[in-house]
């Protein structure tokens, strides 16, 4: 078999896996990986978690898909759940993240417009963001490697630099209706907003009557250390998107908001076929269940720590491979000299996953459940890997 019949839109590796068990693929010649991509921040609870297993195929024996013509009592359940331990107290469901943007996008148009403000439509947006691949969300990234070729750019994002508060004032003007970020870039390369910018841009929110949009499509669920990465500095948004880790491998998001926030989305202005549907809520409510068990979060924090601390040491003993180590709790970031490609490839020598990012970093995601073993495992292929670039290159310690 070959990709022949696929689209050319994705640059795959020649590996594909069988099966998976908690932090570990298996490939099809029975080759083990040590998962440190976790399909992009997606597996939050690993492969084949038999809580997720087991409200999977609980769920696949009962019923499906009704669509949202009528009730789903899997989507009341998660959406109070999500209220209660977030800021929100609206949720839309969707199938993935950059739906939930598309949504988040939308509610803040929408809010302005039924507050009879509707030439408020622009979004404020970050240089290097990743928000997903439609037509909005391209124009939100504003990345030109995206854009290129699909037609006019959506209308109404203002670019500003990355982090610069100064900048996201000079964008503003009477047109503005929200600014959208995300606390930490993932694929701009594992770029941590700091707390302070954070807190200033919900200042500049309040003072305009602006909506602060969070995209922790990839930063929430856990993957921090705490449920949402917003909640390090303190600050609520009053739209957020989330994706990726919530489904837990199953494809679903979803878009959170303020009361006031979504006032605007009213029966029959926006919708979807399959999002929330049973099969999604099913998984989302087991994620959940983990994820809200005494000590789980307090437990990412600290297996982040603990890998961050090795991934600093092992870069004090190559600074000419590694320029810096960035990133919080399980969302860590090898910012390298060296082509990242490089480094990805003798991992993968040493049968460990990562993911790129920009900025020549090498994005290390793995399951919130990796045990603290799997982490000293991670930390020593790291080593050898980087070893092994450095003997080859006749650089490193
Ligand atoms: C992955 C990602 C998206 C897009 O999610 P899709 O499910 O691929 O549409 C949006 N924002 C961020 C921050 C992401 O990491």
């Amino acid at each position: 078999m070959s990709n022949a019949a696929l689209y050319d839109t994705f640059a795959r590796l020649p590996l594909a896996f069988e099966k998976g068990e908690g932090t570990w693929l298996i490939a099809q010649d029975g080759t083990r990986y040590l998962d440190f991509a976790a399909g992009i921040a997606v597996n939050s609870l690993g492969h084949a978690h038999p809580h997720l297993v087991a409200a999977l195929v609980g769920q696949a024996g009962k019923l499906w898909h009704t669509s949202n013509l009528y009730e789903i009592p899997g989507q009341q359940r998660l959406g109070e759940r999500l209220v209660e331990i977030t800021f929100a107290d609206k949720v839309f469901f969707t199938n993935s993240g950059a739906e939930a943007l598309e949504a988040a996008i939308k509610t803040a148009r929408r809010y302005h417009f039924v507050n009879g403000e509707e030439s408020r439509y622009r979004i404020v947006t970050f240089e290097g963001a990743f928000h997903g691949r439609t037509l909005a969300t391209i124009a939100a990234g504003g990345q030109e490697k995206y854009l290129e070729g699909f037609g006019p750019k959506v209308e109404g994002f203002d670019q500003v630099p990355f982090g610069d508060l100064k900048a996201v004032k000079e964008a503003l003007t009477e047109e503005t209706a929200a600014i959208l970020v995300e606390p930490i870039q993932g694929e701009g390369g594992i770029r941590v907003l700091p707390g302070e910018t954070l807190r200033g841009l919900r200042q500049l929110c309040d003072e305009h009557g602006l909506l602060l949009i969070l995209d922790e499509v990839q930063s929430g669920v856990g993957r921090t250390g705490r449920l949402f990465a917003h909640e390090w500095s303190g600050i609520t948004p009053d739209i957020m998107a989330v994706a990726k880790g919530i489904g837990g491998g199953f494809p679903m998001g979803a878009c959170l908001a303020t009361e006031d926030a979504a006032k605007g989305m009213t029966a029959g202005v926006h919708g979807t076929t399959f999002g929330g549907n049973q099969l999604a809520m099913a998984t989302g409510n087991a994620v959940l269940d983990i994820l809200l068990d005494e000590g789980f979060l307090e437990g990412v924090a600290r297996k982040g720590l603990l890998l961050k601390q090795g991934l600093a040491a092992i870069a004090d003993t190559f600074p000419d491979i590694v320029e810096e180590i960035r990133g919080e709790g399980l969302m860590l970031g090898i910012r390298c000299k060296k082509p990242n490609a490089l480094v990805q490839h003798a991992l993968r020598d040493r049968k460990m996953l990562a993911a790129p990012a920009g900025e020549n970093v090498v994005r290390l995601l793995p399951p919130l459940t990796v045990s603290d073993e799997e982490i000293q495992d991670a930390l020593e292929r790291v080593h050898a890997a980087l070893e092994g670039i450095a003997a080859a290159t006749g650089d490193g310690g």
